[in-house]
């Protein structure tokens, strides 16, 4: 039986693009391994948001050609954010040893070669947008309980920072009914939960829009994928201060399987910062994005993202970010260094002028204080009985998610995985909570 081997690195994004590749190798009769050295197809998706993700997949790439040395007929390919929309010449130069330069989401190159390769065909009826998650569930010891539906690839908009719009090309949405079947395929390989992702996730259907005036908008695919049968939840990431609309949020009040979980970037609390950043808001827009979400949806968590040392930024505008997420207390901060990206106006215009001793001094700064607001915010649960969907074991421990996104353990000698367990809360920390399972929950119809 001929095998693949998956590596993936970066967003959620690329681990559901993975799975379409996933899908298509199957469809060519290949099966998953979990070493590299049994394979007969290796593909490894990359990303490079940051320099240090570049490296690592660079270095990765290259740690392959040994192997390709021992075994010629090894076919390697490689895909994701490395090679962009248009794969340049320059990479094959770099990589001689790799077969295959696949675009993010498009697993079509590869499943090209290897037909006129090895004579193989993927049999009619197979869909182009099929996941499998066989890989995953070799890494996860079961189906994953959670998956990931890319519903808008691309990124039109034009963050000074961003290298995404050059990788991954401008913003195209999904037709609705593709992704629904999506959604109902991988509820039937067993996925509870699906999470619909976009850069700018809230302006699904814009595009389709400019042809068909009725095309659906992210509230609207929001429905369509709630009378999903044998789905118990929904999420989406990530939305954007500019878009995230009262019609979305009022989907999220009202549709029991949609979870009370918003992740919108701030990336800046200094309007000057998030200026030079283009990021198209203020800071004063932030928080009354902020004040609507809490005032339609009381019970969602908030998380957000911040970038620390963007070129140019003073220890004053740092501390106008620091104050902004002090008043705010949202639930989680993603937080990065600044890290120039090849190509983008930011690496190109502005020097990368804070020092990256001062990039970890703010950074460790931020962290400090969203563990410290993390802490009490989670102290607040302490007694209190948790719905959480269950996904696997991890260090002996059951552990999932609630609604709203909290992470927490129980001990249990029951298989939990795939139900939902009610949880009564006997500690909490700043990133987790554990707790005591008090029974079983019936998921919603
Ligand atoms: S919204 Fe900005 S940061 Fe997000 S993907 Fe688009 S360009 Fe990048």
């Amino acid at each position: 039986m001929k095998k693949y081997y998956m590596w993936v690195i970066g967003c959620q994004m690329n681990l559901a693009d993975a799975n379409k590749v996933a899908a298509r190798l199957e469809a060519l009769g290949y099966v998953p391994t979990d070493s590299e050295r049994d394979a007969d197809v290796i593909v490894l998706n990359t990303c490079v948001v940051r320099q240090s993700a570049e490296d690592k997949a660079a270095g990765r790439i290259s740690s392959l050609k040994s192997l390709k040395k021992q075994n010629p007929d090894l076919v390697i390919a490689v895909m994701g954010c490395l090679v962009g929309n248009k794969p340049s010449p320059k990479l094959r130069e770099r990589f001689p040893h790799v077969d295959v330069f696949m675009p993010p989401a498009n697993p079509e190159p590869l499943v090209e070669f290897l037909e006129s390769r090895f004579h193989e065909r993927v049999p009619e009826g197979v869909s182009p947008w099929e996941q499998s998650l066989k890989f995953q569930s070799l890494e996860e010891g079961g189906v994953p309980v959670s998956a990931y539906v890319p519903i808008v690839y691309g990124c039109s908009h034009a963050c000074t920072y961003c290298i995404i719009p050059y990788r991954r090309g401008p913003e195209r949405s999904r037709p609705a009914d593709e992704i629904v079947r999506e959604v109902e395929d991988l509820v039937a390989q067993g996925v509870r939960e699906v999470t619909l992702l976009g850069q700018i996730v809230d302006r699904y259907g814009v595009d389709l829009r400019r042809e068909d005036p009725s095309a659906p908008d992210l509230a609207d695919l929001l429905r369509m994928v709630h009378d999903v049968k044998g789905l118990w939840r929904i999420r989406f990431l990530t939305s954007h201060p500019s878009y995230l609309d009262d019609r979305i949020l009022e989907v999220v009040a009202g549709l029991p399987k949609v979870c009370e979980h918003i992740e919108v970037p701030v990336q800046s609390g200094d309007d000057v910062v998030l200026q030079n950043m283009k990021r198209g808001y203020t800071v004063d827009d932030y928080r009354r994005i902020v004040e609507k979400i809490r005032m339609m949806v009381p019970e969602a968590s908030i998380v957000t993202d911040i970038i620390v040392g963007f070129p140019g930024e003073t220890e004053e505008q740092f501390r106008h970010t620091y104050e902004l997420m002090e008043e705010l207390r949202l639930d989680v901060m993603h937080l990065a260094r600044y890290s120039p990206r090849p190509g983008t106006v930011a690496a190109r215009r502005m020097p990368d002028d804070v020092p990256e001793e001062e990039k970890w001094r703010r950074f460790r700064l931020l962290e400090d204080l969203q563990a410290r607001i993390s802490a009490e915010k989670n102290a607040g649960y302490l007694g209190k009985e948790l719905v959480i969907l269950v996904e696997r074991k991890q260090k002996g421990r059951w552990m999932g998610r609630t609604r709203n996104y909290k992470l927490v353990f129980f001990s249990d000698d029951g298989n939990w995985r795939g139900k939902l367990a009610r949880v009564k809360i006997t500690w909490t920390g700043p990133w987790s909570m554990i707790g005591k399972v008090v029974g079983e929950v019936s998921p919603p119809a």
